[in-house]
């Protein structure tokens, strides 16, 4: 497709907020791209070149991006900067200063590919050489496409389109109605990568999609766990299950293909790098290739004690990490195993799952099972949920026996209970950002007073509010919180967001905060769970956490969690 009629359509779904509309609109667009140009229509509409997995950045700033947009116009690089600071829209600024208005004959693949070619640029020189390709990417474009272009190179494309819209839009596009979308996010969640799973849906058509497996070196999304209040309704849900221990560490899903290992985040981030001591002894195993969930830990390596989540995060923080891995070395807890030797165990029950990790795995300092037992009483759950608490852990995770590894999905295949659930509402709530009100007495200081927050709904795939955050912050914090939401910032209430009350600043829904609160009320402030005029708010809700860069904006809790709080709460006051 040619660069200037996508930016057309860029245009018509930057106009709507209705997600109906955003798909039809994506759908004639998928519909008129071919097999060759896919992967990167669907990159580019996500605005990255790839999934952040792949570490593939284009790496540049306002003041080169100034700098190509200069040399591009023959304009000088402090007059490009000044106009910038002044509109806020590096996108706007080139539009501005090109001079072809229409006709620009570039295709969406040529552009994708020199910017491609740009982010691989490294080393000596770079700098210029960025520069001087992002200059000529700008002179095969239109003004249009100037505008898209630039603010895709800076990070604000901001067009407001969630991965679910995007599987929607490819499913019409491919089988002329939205139904295939279930297949095509199956798919998806087996690689977390959509420009991929596009690109086998063109290649190879729905059975490519329906034979889709997992491969190591892709990340899986991972299984996510419901929550219940107490082990008779975890018998309920699964009878006869699996109790596991529930650690509060780092979610880390190791893959290894012969001898290079990596590890994804919870996020699907490649850290990698912060766990260097597992990598080794993962890449000393004899299998070709593994695929392993787990969480990882510091501990005191002279008593072995498990240190909590708040020191185990300082690893993240420290830049010389082996040597912060002699004073807080990291323990991985296997506890789901993926594939092995190249064959998905994904749809095999969980039993056999474990027997496998117990098959190939023996504890070592460095890498351990967790410790599981298989019952249907309730008194043994609660025995083991007590000698969890008394071990310092975070609770168990109950796991039906013949359930599948449930990528993306939060189901009853997995149920959490956390020591903090027997009280009424001390379980913390991640929630995230969605714009901000200006401080007023000396919280005008740090030009922030309170934060709006939400939550996600899965269904309609929007945050929704729920309430605002103005304690827990320390004045540090408050200031950072200014500064960071100020680089997100936008003119008016993103596609994605469903709230009444108006923040004084608008933010991108992005980042997610954890928040303690005493109560769950109805509201007719808020849109969380909203029916007929009356929705879900956080009484007395305080920060907990900064900002966690463990979790994406649709990992904050989500609507039918809040439900199910809420229900929780209202049981546990009966009962006290
Ligand atoms: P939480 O804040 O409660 O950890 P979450 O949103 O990060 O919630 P949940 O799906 O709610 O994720 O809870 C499951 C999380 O618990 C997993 O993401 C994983 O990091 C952690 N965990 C610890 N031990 C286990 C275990 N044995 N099995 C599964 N998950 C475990």
């Amino acid at each position: 497709m040619r660069f200037e009629e996508f930016c057309n359509y860029l245009v018509e779904l930057e106009k709507t907020p209705k997600r109906l509309e955003m798909i039809n609109i994506l759908s004639e667009v998928f519909s008129k791209t071919n097999k060759e140009e896919i992967n990167s229509t669907v990159n580019f509409v996500q605005e990255q070149l790839l999934p952040p997995f792949y570490n593939v950045q284009l790496g540049i700033a306002d003041k080169m991006a100034a700098k190509a947009v200069a040399l591009a116009y023959d304009k000088a690089p402090n007059k490009i900067l000044e106009e910038y600071k002044k509109i806020g829209d590096m996108g706007e600024v080139a539009e501005k200063e090109c001079t072809i208005k229409q006709g620009a004959n570039t295709s969406v693949k040529k552009i994708y590919d020199s910017l491609f070619e740009i982010a691989k640029i490294s080393g000596e020189g770079s700098v210029e050489q960025k520069i001087r390709g992002l200059s000529d990417i700008l002179k095969e474009c239109s003004s249009l496409g100037a505008r898209f272009i630039m603010r895709f190179v800076m990070g604000k494309l901001r067009l407001g389109v969630g991965e679910a819209t995007i599987m929607e839009a490819l499913s019409k596009a491919k089988t002329g109605s939205r139904a295939f979308k279930a297949d095509i996010e199956r798919a998806f969640n087996l690689c977390s990568d959509l420009g991929y799973v596009s690109d086998v849906l063109y290649s190879h058509g729905k059975e490519g999609i329906e034979r889709f497996k997992i491969t190591a070196m892709k990340p899986i999304r991972p299984a996510l766990a419901e929550r219940v209040g107490s082990t008779e309704e975890i018998i309920k849900k699964l009878g006869e299950c699996a109790i596991d221990q529930k650690l509060d560490g780092f979610r880390a899903q190791v893959h290894k293909k012969g001898n290079e290992v990596k590890v994804f985040s919870r996020n699907l981030e490649d850290i990698t790098h912060f766990m260097p001591e597992i990598v080794k002894e993962i890449q000393k195993m004899d299998f070709e290739s593994i695929i392993l969930d787990g969480e990882a830990l510091t501990y005191d390596e002279n008593t072995g004690t498990l240190y909590p989540f708040q020191i185990t995060i300082q690893r993240k923080r420290k830049h010389n990490i082996e040597e912060v891995s002699q004073d807080l070395p990291l323990r991985l807890f296997v506890f789901d195993i993926m594939l092995l030797d190249g064959k998905s165990l994904i749809n095999e029950p969980y039993v056999s799952r474990r027997s496998e990790i117990d098959r190939v795995f023996s504890n070592t300092k460095t890498i351990t099972k967790t410790n599981m037992i298989i019952t249907d009483k309730a008194d043994e759950i609660d025995k083991f949920f007590d000698s969890a608490l008394e071990s310092g852990l975070e609770g168990i995770v109950a796991k039906r026996l013949e359930s599948p590894y449930s990528a993306g999905a939060r189901n009853f295949n997995w149920i959490k209970m956390k020591r903090s659930y027997n009280s009424q509402l001390t379980d913390t709530i991640d929630l995230v950002i969605l714009g901000y009100f200006k401080g007023r007495g000396h919280r005008a200081d740090f030009g922030i007073g309170a934060v709006l927050a939400g939550v996600y709904d899965t269904k309609e795939d929007k945050f929704k509010s729920i309430t605002k955050v103005g304690s827990g912050f320390s004045e540090e914090q408050f200031k950072e919180l200014y500064k960071i939401l100020n680089d997100i910032k936008v003119d008016s209430k993103p596609a994605r967001v469903d709230t009444i009350l108006q923040p004084d600043v608008w933010v991108i829904p992005k980042y997610v905060i954890t928040v303690k609160a005493d109560e769950i009320t109805r509201s007719p402030t808020h849109t969380a769970g909203m029916k007929e005029g009356i929705g879900y708010a956080l009484r007395f809700p305080r920060a907990v956490t900064f900002i966690r860069t463990d979790k994406k904006a649709e990992d904050s809790n989500s609507v039918k969690d809040i439900l199910e709080m809420y229900e929780q709460q209202k049981n546990t006051k009966v009962k006290s």
